[in-house]
């Protein structure tokens, strides 16, 4: 029987979401076959779901006017709109004469209801409404373990993924777009009138330094990658003063780029680096699906102990400590560190992500979910699934995560991923003098070494504000507490 195209002579309406790219988008592919196609990105400001924090609203901003180029370009122009999704878009069908609405999955349990509402209503009004893959490598709530039920374990998860993941090619974008007759005269909002950039003070310079959002900025740092830090990858991911990870997790996060185009360009490009360093790489973006993975099947994982037995866990609530942390003044400077370079440049180093994470909810016994928020204020790739689960995984309550009574210790962290203080002199340039036998542990240097460095303890740079070995016991009396109960 031949297949009904008459629905390919009314033009398309093409709903962009976490999904700011032309390149292996099913969605712009699909629409693209209708006679003309008209893309829209709408900022919700009605309806569930958490609003984003103000790093990834710089980000946002700048990806629309990049991604609003790229369309331009190809012939379409975006349309921007606010308010209420499932109003707007019946708005948009009747002033276009769209016969059909595409958009691409995003996985956020936060909106799957009102999604679903919005497909039944219009196709209960004879429209066509389709929502693709492309995100994930995986459909997070098909894939599940022999017993059918989801995985709780990242290994055996990864086991079960990553064979199927090779068959995923990522789809070319379109050559042109035809746009609707009249279509720059669609009703359309600016994006200065959002206000997503800060101002007041404007705090953005250094993230503005950092980075370059949109699709180009995404490509350009995936093939920098590949030349200049595949190549060693393995051994020097956990340096945070060495410049050798990808870069990638805001444009990830913004849906600039697909997993499936990462594996494919690692798959195409003749790098030196090792086969181990590709397997390595591939394996932390598995981490990211398993974070989705985790989300998709436990929608409250960023607000509820995913081990019920920590909802009794005597966190503390110690302004003064949690204020000191967000600044980077714990004393501590790998933590500091971290702090600072987060609130620079809206990003942090894994490894000291995991520092900083332990010693707010271990060293200054701080509930995981106040950190979780400052994180997802602050960074530029805050994403429910990752940041939820990492929180989870580093406070001992997540899925397959570290044991509570493991506890860094934030000098030995120091001294072992920055053995020659670079990174801590980098964001804490105060105590950039320093040698490097102190450089992690100032409080223990002689009082001439401190002069020498200019460094004045409790003036120039604080005292820790918490003791290592009085915190630790703290924090393992706490646990105590609630494996009792258990
Ligand atoms: P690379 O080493 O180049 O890795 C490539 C990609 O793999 C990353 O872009 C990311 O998508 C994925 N990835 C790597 N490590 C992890 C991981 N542990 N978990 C999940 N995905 C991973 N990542 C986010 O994208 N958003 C978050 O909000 C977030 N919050 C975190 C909070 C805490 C407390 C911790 C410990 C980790 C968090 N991570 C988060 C995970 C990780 O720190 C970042 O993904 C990574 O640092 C991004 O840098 P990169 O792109 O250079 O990573």
């Amino acid at each position: 029987m031949e297949r009904d195209t008459s629905h390919l002579q009314d033009p398309a309406i093409v709903w962009f979401r976490n999904d700011l790219r032309i390149g292996d988008n099913e969605a712009l592919v699909a629409a693209s076959q209708h006679c003309a196609v008209v893309p829209v990105y709408i900022w919700q400001t009605v309806g569930t779901g958490r609003a984003l924090g103000a790093a990834r609203q710089w980000w946002l901003h700048h990806s629309l006017a990049s991604l609003s180029n790229d369309l331009e370009r190809l012939g379409a122009p975006l349309v921007l709109l606010s308010g209420n999704p499932s109003d707007l878009i019946f708005d948009l069908i009747k002033t276009t004469g769209a016969s059909a609405v595409y958009w691409n999955r995003g996985y956020n349990p936060a909106y799957l209801e009102a999604d679903s509402a919005l497909k039944a209503e219009l196709q209960a009004q004879g429209l066509i409404a389709e929502s693709f893959a492309g995100q994930l490598l995986h459909e997070p709530t098909k894939l599940c373990t022999g017993s059918g039920t989801p995985y709780k374990v990242y290994s055996p998860f990864w086991r079960a993924l990553e064979p199927d993941v090779e068959d995923r090619l990522p789809r070319q974008a379109p050559e042109s777009l035809t746009p609707i007759p009249g279509s720059s005269t669609l009703p359309s909002e600016t994006l200065e009138t959002w206000r997503l950039l800060p101002t007041k003070p404007d705090w953005s310079g250094g993230m503005a330094g950092s980075w370059t959002p949109g699709e180009a900025g995404a490509h350009d740092r995936l093939a920098d990658f590949l030349e200049d830090r595949m190549q060693g990858y393995t051994d020097r991911r956990d340096i945070p003063g060495v410049d050798a990870t990808s870069g990638l997790s805001p444009h990830l996060a913004s849906g600039e780029i697909t997993p499936a185009q990462i594996f494919e360009a690692l798959k195409n490009t003749e790098t030196d680096g090792a086969p181990a360093d590709r397997t390595k790489f591939r394996k932390e973006i598995g981490w990211r699906e398993f974070a989705w993975h985790l989300l998709a099947n436990n929608p409250a994982l960023p607000e509820k102990n995913h081990n019920s037995k920590f909802d009794n866990f005597p966190w503390l609530n110690d302004s003064r400590a949690l204020k000191a942390w967000q600044k980077g003044l714990t004393g501590y400077p790998v933590v500091d560190a971290g702090m600072r370079q987060l609130w620079q440049t809206g990003w942090m180093h894994n490894r000291v992500r995991m520092i900083v994470a332990s010693f707010l909810t271990k060293h200054l016994l701080i509930d995981w979910r106040t950190g979780e928020d400052w994180f997802w204020d602050t960074l530029v790739d805050a994403d429910p699934a990752s940041n939820a689960a990492s929180w989870q995984w580093v406070a001992g309550s997540g899925a397959d995560a570290a044991p509570y009574f493991r506890i860094f210790n934030p000098v030995l962290q120091g001294e072992r991923f920055d053995a020659e203080g670079d990174y801590v002199r980098r964001f804490v340039p105060e105590l950039a003098q320093m040698p490097k036998k102190f450089i992690h542990k100032p409080w223990a240097a002689p009082e001439p070494v401190l002069a020498t460095a200019n460094v004045r303890l409790g003036d120039t740079y604080p005292h820790p504000i918490v003791d290592h070995k009085l915190a630790r016991d703290r924090a393992l009396a706490a646990y105590q507490q609630i494996k009792e109960v258990a």
